[in-house]
């Protein structure tokens, strides 16, 4: 049982309670982006099941006629384990998703990972010809080279600031640096890819920028909000413009919980003021 005050960060333990979630959202017209939690496994048979979740998830999502995506990550399809077993797990949820027509996202770890979760992106991109996505962060220095690799690969690209500590000799690691890193790659996403952007971020300054780059250069965008973060500009936002919510379920919800409050010390103060103001 999840408490109330994690509970507004994840949509419950089952997937029949994360499709609950995504069916009252899909009604304010917002769309969804499922994860089941899970990262870090050193077993095979943890990366099955987890990748077997995520095949009957998709025909879930099919049959039931919702909006909605999944989001894996890499060390949950197995990537610490190595890079062969990451591929051939991604390449079985992706070849059950682009035969029920759902897209597969898939996060960015830390920056350990970056080589092998972009260049199985590109192969599996490549071989489906789209309907998978993955997300670059704006704190590593390297992102710039990458989105220009990006640029012809099919699929779509999600931009975040980055949730991650890199070393600081390969991040930047002032604020206003990384945002100003954000706008940048925006930049260049709008003006050179055919569409496929997810503006991954609830900074009110970011969404203003890509509107503004929307305005400028009519590239296709979405935006992308964590469930339980900024909740009523999403509804808002979802009037004029492409809104997914992301949304995490699944038994391993306490480390997820934590990451959320720690990562700034803002959201403590704001997963408090939800619970206590309903
Ligand atoms: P911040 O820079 O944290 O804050 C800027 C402003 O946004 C604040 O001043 C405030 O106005 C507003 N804001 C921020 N949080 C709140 C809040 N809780 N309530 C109200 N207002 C708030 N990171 C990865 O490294 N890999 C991933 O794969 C990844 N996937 C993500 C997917 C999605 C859909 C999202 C939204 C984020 C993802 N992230 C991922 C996390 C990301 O890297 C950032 O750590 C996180 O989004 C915080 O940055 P921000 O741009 O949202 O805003």
């Amino acid at each position: 049982m999840i408490p109330p005050i994690a509970s507004r960060f994840v949509a419950g333990e089952s997937p029949a309670e994360a499709l609950e979630h995504v069916r009252r959202l899909n009604e304010r017209d917002v769309n969804a982006i499922v994860n089941l939690l899970g990262e870090h496994y050193d077993e095979r048979d943890s990366v099955a099941a987890d990748g077997a979740e995520y095949r009957t998830l998709i025909g879930d999502i099919a049959n039931s006629g919702l909006e909605a995506a999944v989001s894996v990550k890499p060390s949950q399809l197995g990537l610490d384990i190595g890079e062969d077993v990451f591929r051939a797990e991604l390449t079985e949820v992706v070849d059950a998703a682009t035969d029920h027509g759902v897209f597969v996202w898939i996060d960015m770890e830390d920056h350990t990972t970056t080589d092998a979760t972009l260049d199985a992106f590109e192969t599996v991109a490549r071989e489906h010809g789209g309907g998978v996505g993955v997300c670059v962060q704006a704190n590593l220095r390297r992102t710039r080279a990458d989105v220009r690799r990006l640029a012809d690969v099919p699929g779509k690209v999600r931009f975040v600031k980055g949730a991650y500590d890199p070393p600081a000799d390969l991040a930047y690691t002032d604020g206003a640096r990384v945002d100003e890193e954000y706008r940048k790659l925006l930049e260049y996403a709008f003006e050179h890819y055919d569409g496929g952007i997810g503006v991954g971020s609830h900074d009110p300054a970011m969404i203003e920028y890509a509107k503004a780059l929307y305005d400028q250069y009519g590239t296709d965008f979405e935006i992308q909000m964590l469930m339980g973060v900024r909740e009523d500009a999403q509804y808002e936002l979802a009037a004029e413009y492409e809104v997914w919510q992301y949304i995490p379920y699944g038994d391993r919800w306490k480390s997820y919980f934590y990451r959320r409050v720690t990562e700034r010390t803002d959201n403590l103060k704001f997963a408090l003021r939800a619970v206590l103001t309903g």
